[in-house]
């Protein structure tokens, strides 16, 4: 099925409707207004509310232009009722002629009481008579661009509405256990809606047309998701059955037991890596929750198989830690992984991607130059993932091997509600590790205005002096990475006048890995007791004796980080603390976020709420852009149809898989992206 637009439209009204994303008929029919005018009923100018929207009709009795304060036209249209104010301060001749005293005019718009009485300000007029029936149907107002005129537009998608047949893509029986429309009926009444249809119900989108589009829209998500999770079954990874002798050495040498949790999902991993199709399984758990245990476990269960394992970090101090980390945990198996970043010298670069290409280490450890730089590897089992938000689904996608695919793990801390991951992530299996190691100590969160950064200060000295440690966040400065850095060192030089007694670090994205990684050394041995840093910290730094955080300008921070970055601290013994500093005046969406971060300490529930403020977009991150984002139905809102939608794609595709493919079809026949098989 396929809808071309039809060759008369010019070349430049082309141009204004791409850039409204329209690309053919069916593009044009699915353009849904923005809101409505009614037009098919006259209201008495007596009964004229203050704030509602009415059209009204009556003649001129009189017209003038003033000048004082600036050029207006002004009017007055009477009818039976009384005589209703008309202004306008942009006009053209035109308009003044036809609102010349003696004309019969409708107006429409939205009264107001002025400083003469009822007025209307910048009314739509029309000529009214016997050759101007009322409409018989609210008048939608489309989103548009600049050039491309509501009239025109809408001309194009009611002849499109007409010509176009668009059959129902689903089965009547079907349409009725779910209480939902017929889709042409649904388009045609959110373009049509009849006289005195409900506008605010039309406004929320829960009018029944509305459900039917939204309904659509989720089951072609899940359909496409589905059927890229089913292509992966049918496509071939090696098979890397559980042989418990690398594992169970790990697990014999570690200093401490594995939680419920981590065996749970240690399980569903284990159990993924001995079929013969590619894993793609998303572990979550919240910051501290101890996934890396869990990805050298999976690494090792690859690598008992004689297979390669490759694990990937966003940056290199995460990549870093991983490496130092798991090189420790593995040298009583005599296993050496291998490290590889972006920064390493020309040299030792090769002779890693040597000791990789050659089989030689069967564990790698990197940043993406990992993937990036031409590197071979010999047999590549298992690719591991941490933090993969931070990854686009582009660079996820590149990690496919040729031939055989390695199995993916990939690793996140932003935890992800239901409903997103359900919509976004179908096409993974996810697992969860709900429950945080024994023996943290719960983080007290405080919330202090700048105002007593003093105080804040007092607080820093004294946990320092007590022997512990603190980290103190900069601010995030999104407009210029030069002034994020220059504030970072502006702190520093602050913060270490004000501590002589206290050794204060500084690290920042700028910093040369040797010295940043140095730096991270130090603090880690307590060499240093206040850690200056930019957000390279949000995540993986492991340093349990440090338990004070301080985060300067928390207002710019994005839930999730502020999250991550507080789990950071509360990983030792002693009582934790962790200071949101914040610049007075908070608007009211700052107050409401940091106040979410303020109540709650459990990462799933800061990220549904953070849902609930924002939107999935933001929480996604623009980096998730390859991630095809819902134009009408909203996962939070509309969670009781995404769960129908689920149900039913399962259902189409075991029983009428016709039904499924021409469901597809229409909606994403222009969408390829959408399907990123
Ligand atoms: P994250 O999930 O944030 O990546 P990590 O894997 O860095 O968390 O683990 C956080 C800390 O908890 C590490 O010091 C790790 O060694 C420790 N840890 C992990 N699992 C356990 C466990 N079962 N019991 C005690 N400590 C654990
Ligand atoms: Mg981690």
């Amino acid at each position: 099925m396929s809808y071309p637009l039809p060759a008369s439209i010019p070349q430049a009204t082309l141009g204004k409707l791409a850039k409204l994303g329209i690309r053919d008929r069916f593009d044009l029919v699915l353009h849904l207004p923005l809101r409505y005018e009614d037009e098919t009923q006259l209201q008495h100018i007596a009964g004229l509310v203050p704030g509602v929207s009415a059209q009204v009709e009556g003649e001129i009795i009189h017209s003038e232009v003033t000048y004082r304060p600036r050029r207006t036209l002004l009017c007055q249209l009477q009818d039976d009722s009384g005589v209703l104010h008309l202004r306008y301060l942009n006009f053209y001749p035109s308009q003044q002629k036809q609102l010349a005293v003696g004309k019969r005019i409708r107006a429409l718009g939205e009264p107001r009481i002025g400083y003469f009485g009822m007025e209307m300000v910048h009314p739509k007029c029309r000529a009214a008579g016997a050759d101007a029936p009322l409409k018989q149907a609210l008048t939608p107002v489309y989103p548009t661009t600049a050039g491309l005129p509501q009239t025109t537009l809408s001309k194009h998608i009611q002849a499109a509405l007409h010509e176009l047949e668009l059959p129902d893509t689903l089965p009547p029986d079907l349409l009725a256990r779910l209480r939902l429309p017929p889709f042409a009926d649904s388009v045609q009444l959110l373009h049509n809606p009849p006289p005195h249809t409900d506008e605010n119900v039309l406004a929320e989108r829960a009018h029944p047309a509305w459900l039917r589009i939204k309904f659509d829209e989720l089951l072609a998500q899940q359909l496409s998701m589905r059927v890229h999770y089913r292509k992966r079954r049918s496509r071939n990874a090696p098979q890397l059955p559980a042989r418990n002798s690398l594992t169970r050495q790990l697990l014999q040498t570690l200093p401490f037991a594995l939680t419920a949790a981590q065996q749970k999902v240690l399980h569903e991993i284990s159990r993924d890596l001995e079929q013969t199709h590619p894993m793609q399984r998303l572990l979550q758990g919240d910051v501290g929750s101890g996934k890396t245990v869990v990805a050298a476990l999976a690494a090792l269960q690859a690598i008992e198989n004689g297979y390669q394992v490759a694990l990937m970090s966003p940056t290199e101090i995460l990549a870093e830690q991983h490496y130092l980390k798991l090189r420790d945990w593995l040298a009583p198996l005599d296993i050496a992984p291998a490290w590889l970043s972006g920064s390493l010298k020309k040299k030792d670069k090769q002779a890693a991607a040597e000791r990789i290409a050659q089989g030689e280490t069967p564990l790698a450890i990197g940043t993406h130059a990992l993937f990036q730089q031409q590197v071979e590897f010999r047999n590549l089992g298992l690719v591991i993932v941490d933090e993969q938000h931070k990854f686009g689904v582009q660079q996820r996608l590149a990690l496919r091997g040729k031939g055989s695919e390695p199995h993916q793990l990939m690793m996140s801390a932003t935890p992800i509600p239901r409903t997103l991951a359900m919509s976004y992530y179908a096409d993974l299996d996810v697992s969860v590790i709900d429950e945080l190691p024994p023996g943290r100590t719960p983080v007290v969160t405080k919330l202090v205005s700048d105002a007593r950064r003093e105080e804040v200060f007092e607080r820093v000295r004294h946990a320092c002096m007590a022997g512990r440690q603190a980290y103190w966040v900069c601010p995030l400065i999104d407009e210029s990475e030069a002034l994020q850095l220059q504030t970072a060192i502006d702190t520093h030089q602050q913060l270490s006048n004000a501590f002589p007694e206290l050794r204060v670090g500084l690290v920042h994205g700028k910093l040369p890995p040797a010295e940043k990684a140095a730096m991270m050394a130090a603090f880690k041995a307590g060499e240093v007791q206040l850690l200056v840093a930019t957000t390279v910290i949000e995540v993986g730094v492991d340093v349990p004796n440090a338990s004070l955080m301080v985060i300067d300008h928390a207002e710019r921070m994005g839930l999730a980080q502020l999250h991550q970055l507080r789990g950071r601290v509360g990983r030792g013994a002693a009582e934790s603390m962790c200071v949101l500093l914040f610049q007075q005046p908070l608007s009211e969406l700052a107050r409401a976020r940091l106040k979410i971060v303020f109540e709650n300490s459990d990462g799933f529930e800061i990220a549904q709420q953070d849902l609930q403020l924002r939107g999935p977009g933001e929480l996604l991150g623009a980096r998730q852009s390859g991630v095809p984002m819902l134009r009408f139905a909203d996962v939070s809102a509309d969670a009781v149809l995404l769960d129908s939608a689920r149900a039913i794609a399962d259902e189409l595709l075991r029983d009428l898989p016709q039904v499924a493919q021409a469901h597809l079809q229409r909606w994403m026949a222009n969408k390829h992206d959408f399907l990123h098989a």
